[in-house]
């Protein structure tokens, strides 16, 4: 396992895993609360410390029936565990992020909540996408700004031609709305992610060969 994150409702990552009562995921309704505990209070500290020793115990059930469910979200390289509560301190998803970076210490990275936008109900649902997006290098997980593609370390692997693509294509209304971006660009970012998974590749290769020298 990578990096956990946790985040509310309105993110909508390729990682996102829904473990709120609510979910249409099987997966995740391993890992979602019992429905009567999210009608008790939460609203101070003894509430809430009542609220963390019934899903402890929950989590200790799943775990004692079925390893390979816990094993299962162990190996996933990030995820994002999504729940609707306001607030993440008092949510399950910080609980089941720490239970697992402490069931797995050296191969976990807890990554804390995403960045987003908070909900307002007036605000256009365009405004609702997280401020920030990932960096669209394979397996890199830096947040970068939402009229970029990567992280600068990344950008700067991509050959200048497939760059110089991507400025002349990039469309400023995308950055809002990716309905917007053009078949030019997706193809672009593609070529590009290729090309920065290669760079990274031979780097690896390169030190690999250092090391055993
Ligand atoms: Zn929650
Ligand atoms: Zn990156």
């Amino acid at each position: 396992m990578g990096k956990i994150w946790t985040a509310g409702p309105s993110y909508q990552g390729t990682d996102r895993l829904d473990i709120s009562v609510a979910t249409k995921s099987h997966f995740g309704l391993a890992f979602a609360p019992n429905p009567d505990m999210e009608r008790l209070p939460r609203d101070n500290d003894k509430a809430w410390g009542e609220y963390q020793t019934e899903y402890h115990a929950r989590m200790r059930r799943v775990w004692a029936r079925n390893q390979l469910t816990f094993h299962k979200l162990l190996e996933k390289a990030e995820v994002t565990l999504v729940c609707s509560c306001a607030d993440p301190e008092r949510c399950h998803r910080s609980l089941l992020a720490e239970y697992l970076g402490r069931a797995d210490p050296e191969r976990t990275h807890l990554c804390g909540e995403r960045d987003q936008l908070p909900l307002a109900k007036a605000a256009p649902p365009a405004l609702l996408r997280p401020q920030l997006m990932r960096c669209f290098a394979e397996g890199c997980g830096m947040s970068v700004g939402r009229d970029k593609l990567m992280c600068k370390q990344d950008w700067d692997l991509i050959p200048k031609p497939v760059q110089d693509t991507l400025r002349a294509t990039f469309r400023k209304g995308q950055v809002l709305d990716p309905a917007v971006m053009s078949e030019a660009y997706v193809n672009a970012a593609r070529e590009a992610r290729t090309e920065v998974a290669a760079a990274h590749l031979r780097r690896q290769r390169g030190a690999k060969v250092g090391a055993a020298q």
